[in-house]
This record gives structure tokens, sequence and C-alpha cells, in this order.
């Protein structure tokens, strides 16, 4: 039997401790409105939720006219509901090119796309660097590059972190989270390193375990690629980023005289030095097909009574991937009931709630963003062009993905260690008469791939949930039954025309999980305490910089 409505049981604990009324906590999480927007998104009529397309302007309309609803008022850029934004979609035709002399292709023995609105990606004989993991981490007294200079060149990284393939008693071993993946180990990580030292290139050698996936993931674009519309001066430096195939890999750096499999052990070492290719070089001249799509970032809000400058942001998804081949059934639009259309509907009802109680002393503001599955670019152009200060951004919560198999003893933590609002997910959830539980596989770096991420990556403290994170511990049937829903959602689900509302699906969770970050967010609004990040995040000293601003 799913419950019809959750008591925001926690407001209770929030309203006595803050003195704000109890009468308050009567207002609840409500299923009825989750699923009616659930359902609303991923009805063929919203087509499948695409940026850019009929699907979108269906779906930010329905957003606006539910968050006027909610009693919001317009969050957005000058008093608007909408943040448009603009989004750069790269596409690379056939053309040449070649590695040490030999000539490759695209999705054999490299892979590679484009960030930059050119007609042509050409890069001429440019020398390539080997630069180990390619991590600069000041923090961990860590630094691969040792002032080497790539201008001009193609850097060549290794994937993950220094410390993923090292055994136990190495100096390394644990000095980058052990198996946990740091953002130094992501491959946007790599890139961005690269062009902010103003390479031309990047390529990184893959390796299944490392990148935790295979040759076949990484090529499935098939040379597309999207950003956001970057002003020139921000463009990336790399007219080509990528993957070279492992193999290839070593062949290349054999042509070169060196040994990768001795490099890959140097590299796990702090006193690691770049090494050049020697005599060999990268070239590249290949057609880019380039559009700018418009889209949007919908945005309300409650303003604080007392510190309105100070915002407390939740935040999920509406895009989804649109019309694609028919499935088994017939089904064409992959419309993401669950990832996100369910994230939305409970960012919604929080508001909701929360605009039914007395007003905050701090701002809370709702975003809906686009292009998550684009490569985060919704978050990152906000984050980009912030409506609201990021130093004063007090977290910003995400919901993304929510289990759907019924009622758990714990909730599932992404990136443990990294900030203090674990603790305050903690103290809610055992309110909850919950535990809480770290996400099963954090080599998979989870943490950096949801939209919290772009405020992550400039300093703001996160929470994400994400139902996929790890098993939970469900009242029937426990955490086999929570790994069982997982492997089925996906296995057949996950990002596919399947992604559907279910009659079968047993909220009672996901309504927990609602009100826990609804109940995070209430207090954090109420309140004038700013979270932090623990220390050894990668992200706390940027934090600190504008400190100041929060004194
Ligand atoms: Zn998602």
């Amino acid at each position: 039997m799913v419950a019809k409505t959750l008591i925001l049981a926690s407001t209770l604990v929030f309203s006595s401790a803050f003195g704000l009324p109890a009468a308050e906590a009567k207002v609840a999480v409500d299923e009825g409105r989750i699923v009616a927007d659930v359902k609303a998104l991923s009805s063929d009529t919203f087509e499948g939720r695409a940026p850019g397309t009929r699907g979108e302007e269906r779906t930010i309309g329905y957003l606006i006219a539910r968050m006027k609803d909610a009693g919001l008022e317009p969050g957005g850029p000058d008093g608007s509901w909408l943040q448009t934004v603009p989004l750069l979609h790269t596409v690379l035709g056939a053309g040449t090119m070649s590695l040490g002399g030999n000539a490759v292709s695209q999705g054999q023995e490299v892979y590679v796309s484009t960030l930059r609105p050119e007609d042509r990606a050409r890069i001429d004989a440019a020398a390539l660097v080997f630069v180990g993991y390619g991590v600069s981490a000041p923090e961990r007294g860590w630094d691969d590059f040792k002032g080497v200079d790539l201008k001009g060149k193609v850097a060549v990284f290794l994937v993950n972190d220094p410390d993923f393939a090292a055994a136990a008693g190495e100096p390394v071993a644990g000095k980058f989270g052990g198996r946990t993946m740091t953002y130094y180990g992501r491959w946007t990580y790599k890139f961005e390193e690269a062009a902010r030292r103003g390479a031309i290139g990047a390529l990184i050698v893959h390796d299944a375990a490392g990148a935790g996936y295979g040759w076949n993931v990484v090529t499935s674009p098939r040379g597309e690629n999207y950003d956001i519309v970057r002003a020139p001066g921000d463009l990336t430096s790399l007219r080509l980023q990528g993957w070279i195939e492992g193999g290839a890999a070593e062949a290349l750096f054999r042509h070169s005289g060196l040994d990768l499999a001795r490099l890959r052990t140097a590299a796990r070492r702090m006193d690691f030095r770049p090494v050049a290719l020697k005599n060999l070089t990268f070239s590249a001249d290949l057609p880019v097909q380039h559009e700018t799509v418009e889209s949007h970032n919908v945005l309300g809000r409650i303003p604080g009574a007392r510190r309105p400058d100070e915002a407390v942001m939740l935040g999920a998804h509406w895009d989804a991937y649109g019309k694609g081949e028919p499935d088994a059934q017939g089904r064409v639009y992959r419309a993401g009931a669950n990832d996100d259309a369910l994230g939305i509907a409970g960012i919604l009802d929080i508001a909701r709630v929360l605009k039914s109680g007395p007003a905050p002393s701090r701002s809370v503001v709702f975003a809906a963003w686009t292009a998550e599955e684009r490569g985060l670019l919704g978050s990152e152009y906000y984050a980009a062009h912030p409506v609201y200060p990021l130093e004063k951004t007090v977290a910003n919560l995400a919901i993304d993905i929510l289990q759907t198999a019924g009622a758990a003893n714990d909730v599932v933590l992404v990136g443990q260690g990294q900030d203090s609002l674990e603790d305050d997910m903690a103290r809610v959830a055992r309110a909850q008469g919950r535990t809480v539980t770290p996400e099963s596989l954090p080599e998979r770096g989870l943490f950096y791939r949801a939209d919290h991420f772009s405020f992550a990556k400039r300093g703001v403290p996160v929470l994400l949930l994400m139902g996929i994170a790890g098993a939970a511990d469900l009242k029937q049937g426990g955490r086999a039954a929570g790994q069982a829903w997982i492997d089925r959602y996906t296995g057949q689900c996950y990002h596919q025309a399947c992604d559907t509302w279910d009659a079968s699906w047993n909220l009672t969770g996901a309504l927990q999980d609602i009100d826990l970050i609804g109940s995070m967010a209430q207090e954090l609004a109420s309140g004038t305490r700013w979270p932090e990040w623990k220390p050894g995040s990668e992200f706390k000293a940027l934090r600190d910089k504008s400190g100041a601003v929060r004194r």
C-alpha cells in the first residue's frame, strides 16, 4: 500500500529547533501532485523533452505554470522565469588524422570531438607530451606538470587518478581517495587542465578498468558534442579532445622508444615529470558542422525575509532524450519519467510546501535545468552566469533519479567526505528513522556527474540524491531488493524509452527522499549557518577564498 501523503516529519524537529510555529509541520509532501507532474512531463505531449524542440516549449510552459501554482516568484534574470541557455552543437565529419606518422581513423585508434565553433578542426604536426595523470592538486601537494610548456602541443593523459592502480603500501595509495574517484580522475578535469595550460589537443589513453567503461562507450557519440556558447575569450584552446585506444597508445609509445607500462608506474609517483614523445606528432584536419541551439533554465524563488541575498538552491533537470528509434513496444520518446521528471516533480512539491510555511530568512531558489543529458550544460551556464552570487549561495541540493521500489531503511550518500551537508543529511535521515549508506561504487565518480557538480566545482557546497548510486535497504526485501531495482532500471530503462511512468511504482521511498531534501533546504533557509567543505576536499580551497563575504 502506497502512502497517500507523507508528513514532512523532520519539519517538526527543525521548527522546534528554530522556534518556528509547529503548526507548519502539517503541510506534507503530496504524492498525488508528484505523480500528476511525472505523468504529464513524461507523456507524449512533451515529446521526450529534448532541448530546443517543441517539447521544450511545452515543458517550460508547464513548469512556469506549476511554479506559479506553488506561489513562487520568477527567479531568473531581470525578474523572468527563464534563463536563456545558448548551446553549441558540433559534429565532426570525415577527414584525415595521423599519429606518429601513421594514418589513424576516428573511432578506431583515436576518438575525438571539438567544442570550438569553427568550420574545420586542424592540428598541424603538434608535439605530443605525456603528462601522466595530469593532476595539479595543491591541497595534496601533487603536481604532474612541473612547469612543462603545453602551449600549441597535444597532452596525453592516463585516465582516473594517480592512486587508482596503486598497490597497498605504495606512497600514493589513498592519496586520491583510494577506490573513490576524485575530480582529478574525470576526463572533464583533464580536458579543462590541458586547456588552462594552452594545449591545442588532449588525448586520454583508454583502459576499461580506469575509465569504468569500454571503447564502445567512448566512441558512441560519433564525433558529436555539446557545450554552452562561450565568449571568444572563454573558448577552450583545445581544437580536438578525446581518447587514444589502449593498444594504439602502447604502439605509439613504443614507436617513440617508450614503455607505457613503465610510465604508468612512474606516473604514480610524486616526482613524475612529463615526457615528450620524441619525434612524434599528431595532425588532424576534420570538417566541423556547428550550430547554436537556444534552450532555457526555468527558475523560481521564495524571497528571503531577512537575508534575501543568501540563496539555498534546489535543482533537478527538465530535459530528457527526445525522439529516437522505436523500441520493441513502438515507443519513440525517451521521456525520462524517473530521470528526471520525478526529480522535477519533487522540487515543485517542496516549493509548494515551503511556500505554505512562514517566509524563510534566506531566499530559496528552485531550478529546472536544461541539457543535463548533454553534459550538465544548463547548470553550467547558470553557474557561469549566476543570478544569485555563488559566494552567497548557501548550498545546491539536487535530485536526479529516485528509487521507485518502496520505503527504505536508509538513504544513499553520493560523494562521502566532501562537505558538511552529509552530516545534515544523516541528522535529518535519523529524524525520519533512517540511516545513511555510502554509494556502492565510488570509483564511478557519480559525484561529478550531475548538475550539482556545476556548483561544486565553483566552491558551492552540494548534496545529490541519486537512486542508482547504491542499493537501498528496502523495508520489503532489504538490500537485495534495492539492488534488483537498480539492476532492472539501469539494465532496461535508464536513458531508454522504457523510462516511463508505471503504475507499479511505489513512491514511498522517493517521498522520504524528497521530504529529506526539502527539510534540509528548510533548515538552511531558516538559519544563518554556512555549510562547509571537509578538509581534503578538492573544492575547499576555492570556497575558502570567498570566506570574507560570508562572515
Ligand atoms: Zn538525470
